[in-house]
């Protein structure tokens, strides 16, 4: 058995407005949420350039696995926890090993 080498799992809203707070743990993050406005502010809870950044993502994803192709099941997944901020701006909160 084999297991992609890269997958992203993407889930989830937050409002980036300052002191909103507003998150939406369900929603995807894919295309129908771009500017889709937030039910507390009114602030755009997903970005063109939030968007760009998550076709960013899923594009290295796919390269990586073209590249490098299946892996062991037994590989271990290295985590990289990562937040947009509505600007374009991409930043990676923590890196950790899989359980
Ligand atoms: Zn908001």
């Amino acid at each position: 058995m084999a297991k992609p080498a890269a997958k992203i799992t993407i889930k989830g809203l937050k409002c980036d407005a300052d002191g909103c707070g507003f998150i939406d743990p369900d929603a995807p993050c894919d295309e129908s949420q771009v500017g889709r406005a937030c039910p507390k502010c009114g602030a755009s809870l997903l970005t063109d350039a939030d968007m760009a950044n998550v076709r960013l993502l899923q594009f290295v994803a796919s390269a990586l696995n073209a590249e490098v192709g299946p892996v062991a099941d037994e590989a271990q997944y290295v985590m990289l926890h990562w937040r947009t901020d509505g600007s374009g701006n991409l930043k990676i909160l923590k890196i950790e090993e899989e359980e």
